[in-house]
């Protein structure tokens, strides 16, 4: 893998900064304003997408703040100029879901990922603006999507990954009937400064169970779990040179203004000094294309790729994780070229070494 693909493989768009919510690990920097994208941004946005969509499946993944907090007919309208040529995907807090959505859903075909962290006394972090725990709304809407057949996948926040709690919360979630299941260890970025450093064996015992309790149960798509079995299963073939994609997907966040965050969605807000508000350009003024092409004569991305080649050059796990994510450094680094934070720490390298852990206890209870 080496550089920045010219072509996206989804767009991020924010329709909204606001949520309703206050999560105790949120990153978002104006989650309490309104600041709605104009429909001229998707305009924009849809226009220079047509020729990727006509290509092959192309997603536009609407991430706010709440996305449905920007009502559903202001969403209709940003979907409008997309038509029928892209699939649609909300990351939402399921708070706000009710009939009505679940009808928005099914007209627009959206595939629909709930955030949840697990059973009522791990959702401590997901409360309102009061600090009242938000479990009964999300579940709330998760039954309504049920009600209304609507399939839908989850993201849970892992905020203290040690052994004992993964075969919970992993039953949990196959008690919830998702589709699919991503954990996030929780990360020090944005708004964020909780320190995420956390017991190198307790975090890799975390993995080694969960996969643990997914064996036994394999029906939900587990993304870290399958993906890490996906590369195990291509070193012992010798395909996994072939693996990661050739090159970085740029994956443009467009803010709520048109502006065009590159990498990294996390960094869309904020601001520094040395590296202005990491913006590469605005689809207002200037074509999506023109932003991708150009994307290496913005300062900070340069600078990451000279980390993800010092990652290449010094790291034994970089086949596996290819350098992992731009605003895991600049928030861990206060720069963009070192290499180790703990976010790779806890989500690349202690993954792999936990899924390793679970196959040779395996092999061991089987000799
Ligand atoms: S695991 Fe960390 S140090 Fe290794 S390649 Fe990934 S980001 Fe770089």
């Amino acid at each position: 893998m080496r550089g920045i693909a010219a072509q996206p493989g989804y767009v991020v768009m924010q329709p909204t900064t606001l949520c309703n919510l206050a999560c105790g690990y949120c990153y978002l920097p104006f989650r309490r304003e309104n600041r709605k994208m104009p429909v001229a941004v998707a305009e924009a946005v849809a226009a220079e997408v047509a020729d990727l969509a006509r290509t092959g499946r192309f997603s536009v993944v609407w991430h706010g703040g709440e996305p449905l907090a920007a009502g559903a007919t202001h969403l209709a309208a940003l979907f409008a100029p997309f038509g029928g040529a892209v699939e649609h995907h909300v990351q939402t807090n399921a708070t706000l879901i009710d009939d009505a959505w679940c009808e928005f859903f099914a007209e627009y075909d959206v595939r629909v990922s709930v955030s949840v962290d697990g059973p009522r006394e791990r959702n401590g972090e997901r409360v309102d603006r009061g600090g009242k725990p938000a479990y009964d709304l999300i579940t709330k809407g998760i039954r309504t999507l049920q009600r209304h057949g609507i399939p839908f996948s989850t993201l849970c926040v892992v905020s203290d990954p040690r052994p004992g709690m993964a075969t919970e919360l992993y039953e949990f979630f196959l008690g919830l009937g998702c589709e699919v299941l991503g954990i996030n260890v929780e990360e020090q970025e944005g708004v964020n400064l909780r320190l995420n450093q956390h017991d190198p064996a307790a975090v890799s015992a975390f993995w080694a169970e969960l996969v643990a309790a997914w064996r036994k149960a394999p029906s939900i798509h587990l993304r870290e779990v399958e993906w890490t079995l996906r590369y195990a299963a291509a070193v012992l073939d010798g395909t996994a040179d072939a693996l990661l994609p050739r090159q970085l997907d740029p994956i443009p966040t467009i803010a709520y203004d048109g502006s065009v965050v590159l990498l990294s969605p996390e960094l869309a807000g904020f601001h520094d000094l040395r590296y202005g508000d990491f913006t590469s350009g605005n689809v207002l003024t200037t074509p999506l294309r023109r932003i991708l092409a150009e994307a290496t004569s913005t300062p900070w991305i340069s600078e990451f790729l000279n980390g993800v080649e010092a990652c290449r050059t010094s790291c034994p796990y970089f086949g596996f994780c290819g350098g992992a994510h731009a605003a895991n450094r600049y928030f861990e680094h206060g720069r963009f070229d070192g290499t180790e934070t703990n976010h790779c720490r806890n989500s690349k390298i202690r993954l792999l070494e936990g899924v390793l852990d679970h196959a040779r206890d395996h092999e061991a209870t089987a000799v």
